[in-house]
């Protein structure tokens, strides 16, 4: 077959069950007001949750970093291309995020897909088992595959089901429980008391990944788990610096002894170009951002945010009773769904109509990217609207009349026109 009618035949089948994703263009930096295929809007669609990623201080610590060291690296970071500026990185956030450690380090790698390949692939030799939470993000996903594990997936934030693996399993080789801290397209948090106590018994590993959660979670920001006071030797602790830090790049925080056998072993980690100083000099600026009295005022202000969001749904819901079989417009605002964090998933189900509302919506002049299978189970595509500590308290006071009006359209979804895309 010729290979080009391969992929067309792909697409077109993709496209027929309304999978085709696109990328829209922005001509602005990130922020909640946003030029995106050339018009203005007002964007719930970023993890730039402290709103940091527009910030002066680290656009010049950017410049900064570069006139110190500058624009690349050069190499991977066993041949040349670790610098000083990672190194005081790594430093920082052994403090800032170790807490849960006995000694602490840290090792910073230019993305999380890349860390948590890492981390996996490096702890997960022949012979393991790997046991991953169902809702998992995809680099997690990819990192098991991997991996020479064994690989058991565990229902969503199922504990007793991880439990009842875990005794299955007694006595076998090396074993690794992972999980997202904060899921990432639903909001809501894995109940890691619950998951530390079942790698303390059975001496597992517990991989967490805190990408939505560092910067955000926790009184000083240092991540979901300082949050909830954990201590484990056991934890090992991802974080990212390109969602609430708003520069880019990640790291893995663990055991000193953990953090020596990545660098020996995780390929990730050896065979990739170092990210540019810069970042890392940038980077080690957002923690002291974040960690300060001006991260405290921003995590004040999302919490605001979240808090009058959950209420405005809640009230457009109810405002507009369970309808009538052939209005079934408030059944698409599902209040089941929401959750305590700055990502707030509306579940619609179907791809035409996750689609169809997100269209709708920024006709009214609001961006909420519509998310669809595979990054959702299929049956739940949903709106993915995300909080910043920059939007206006006004800015969601217009986005809840737009919800009103696109949700309560009189005969939802077939009313919303299918916009061009
Ligand atoms: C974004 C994300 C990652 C990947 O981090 P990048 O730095 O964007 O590569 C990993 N895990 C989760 C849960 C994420 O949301």
């Amino acid at each position: 077959m010729d290979p080009f009618e391969v992929l067309q035949a792909g697409l077109a089948e993709r496209a027929s069950q309304a999978l085709t994703r696109r990328r829209r263009i922005a001509d602005s930096p990130c922020a909640p007001r946003i030029r995106i295929d050339g018009r203005d809007v007002v964007a719930f669609a970023s993890n730039d949750y402290l709103g940091l990623a527009n910030h002066p201080a680290l656009i010049d610590a950017i410049a900064q970093g570069a006139r110190r060291y500058g624009a690349g690296s050069g190499g991977s970071h066993l041949l040349g291309g670790h610098s000083r500026a990672h190194v005081l990185l790594e430093d920082v956030l052994a403090e800032y995020a170790g807490g849960f450690a006995r000694d602490p380090r840290a090792l910073s790698f230019s993305t999380g897909y890349m860390a948590n390949l890492a981390i996996l692939t490096a702890l997960g030799e022949r012979g393991a088992t790997l046991y991953s939470d169902a809702l998992n993000h995809a680099s997690l996903i990819d990192g098991a595959r991997l991996s020479r594990a064994r690989v058991r997936v565990y229902p969503h934030a199922d504990a007793a089901a991880l439990s009842a693996m875990l005794e299955e399993d007694r006595g076998g080789g090396v074993k690794i429980i992972v999980t997202d801290a904060v899921f990432s397209m639903d909001g809501d948090i894995a109940p890691l008391a619950e998951l530390a106590a079942l790698a303390k018994r059975h001496q597992a590993w517990l991989v967490v990944d805190d990408a939505h959660g560092f910067g955000v979670q926790g009184d000083d920001g240092a991540g979901t788990v300082a949050a909830l006071g954990l201590r484990s030797p056991l934890l090992v602790y991802m974080g990212t610096l390109g969602k609430a830090a708003g520069v880019a790049g990640a790291f893995v925080v663990a055991e000193s002894t953990v953090i020596e056998w990545l660098i020996q072993r995780a390929r990730t980690y050896i065979f990739t170009t170092a990210a540019a100083p810069a970042l890392a000099h940038a980077a080690a600026a957002s923690v002291g951002l974040m960690r300060g009295p001006e991260g405290r005022a921003r995590r004040a202000r999302l919490r605001e945010r979240i808090d009058t969001v959950r209420t405005m749904i809640g009230r457009i819901a109810t405002d507009h009773p369970e309808p009538s079989s052939t209005a079934p417009s408030a059944a698409a605002l599902p209040l089941a769904s929401l959750s305590g964090t700055a990502i707030q998933p509306i579940v619609v189900g179907e791809n035409e109509t996750a689609l169809s509302v997100a269209d709708a919506l920024l006709d009214h002049g609001f961006w909420i990217p519509a998310v669809r299978p595979p990054t959702v189970p299929a049956g739940t595509a949903r709106l993915r609207l995300s909080l910043s500590a920059a939007h206006e308290a006004g800015d969601l006071e217009r986005l809840a009349h737009a919800m009103a009006s696109v949700f309560h359209a009189a005969s939802y979804p077939r009313d919303i026109r299918p916009a061009s895309r």
